[in-house]
């Protein structure tokens, strides 16, 4: 007989996950699948969703948070989380996909023959009876695979209130921060937003590129500083960087808008007015961000078309 799981060993095993990540690219396509089942226990739905119901939200939240894609999976993560150790899918008579466990199987016949998936029985009953877990879980899933400026968002989009968080956030890199701030000098590359309360920075952060949770260093090089909107704006792929020139290391880049962002003033004033404006800063030509972070950012998170004008 297997030892019943415990907290610790759930939370060790959504740490272990198997994502799939190949030079950089972003796979959420597990966590957010996750992070939707945990959502559905938090509501007191049942334990094992069909995929015919999961699917619409699941493209959706690809759709918003996933890497820019033409198609969208949710079909995979479904299937494929059963490897992981804390995840079911079923299949009701005549069992046909059964034989055949080793081929991913098509969305349509997830749909068609009814498959339905969740944690394992032993999983959500723990989930089920301990709301810490869920908190833990929910926390570890974000912190891994993304940047926390598009927590809250995640949050609401799969239906947990954001308020609900009261684990401790991880603590970042002050070291960071103050060494990208100072490269800046104190204010947003895109906009030059610098208030201060006192001699306090407000709504100023030292953003990332190439985000943590993919391996993007803590370096000057993968680093802006950026108002608390642009911050959020470049993380959710609104607009992102780039460079005409032959070397892009040594020249500024500038700003370029998706013409996917929409709207009125809000558009004018907090992106086409800077769109193909040089950034203001670093200081230092070799704070400079570096292309290989740029062009990561341009394929992971960027939701192009640019506009051209
Ligand atoms: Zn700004």
């Amino acid at each position: 007989m297997t030892r019943p799981i415990d907290p610790n060993d759930f939370l060790f095993r959504l740490e272990q996950l198997q994502v799939w990540r190949r030079g950089g690219e972003r796979a959420p396509h597990k966590p957010l699948v996750l992070l939707f089942a945990l959502a559905r226990i938090e509501r007191g739905e049942r334990r094992l969703v069909p995929f015919h119901e999961a699917a619409e939200p699941l493209d959706r939240l690809l759709e918003e948070f996933g890497p820019p894609r033409k198609q969208h999976h949710p079909e995979y993560p479904f299937w494929r989380l059963e490897r992981d150790g804390i995840w079911q899918v079923a299949w009701p008579p005549p069992l046909q996909l059964r034989e055949r466990r080793t081929v991913d199987p098509s969305r349509s016949q997830l749909m068609k023959e009814g498959v339905e998936a969740g944690f394992t029985p032993e999983i959500h009953a723990l989930l089920e009876s301990n709301a810490r877990l869920r908190r833990q879980a929910v926390k570890l899933l974000l912190e891994q695979n993304f940047p926390s400026s598009l927590h809250d968002e995640i949050l609401t989009a799969v239906g947990i209130d954001p308020g609900w968080e009261t684990v401790e956030r991880r603590v970042r890199d002050p070291a960071f921060r103050e060494k990208i701030l100072i490269a800046w000098e104190y204010r947003c590359g895109v906009c030059r937003f610098d208030l201060r309360l006192g001699t306090v920075p407000m709504a100023l952060d030292a953003a990332h590129i190439r985000w943590k949770q993919v391996g993007g260093p803590d370096e000057e090089s993968n680093g802006i500083a950026l108002c608390a909107m642009h911050h959020r704006l470049f993380d959710r792929g609104a607009f992102t960087l780039a460079s005409d020139s032959a070397a892009p290391d040594e020249e500024p880049v500038h700003v370029v808008v998706s013409q996917r962002a929409v709207g009125g003033n809000a558009l004018q004033d907090w992106l086409l007015s800077f769109h193909g404006r040089p950034l203001e800063g670093p200081q230092q030509p070799d704070q400079r961000p570096a292309e290989q972070h740029l062009t990561w950012h341009r394929r992971e998170v960027f939701r192009g078309p640019e506009r051209r004008v």
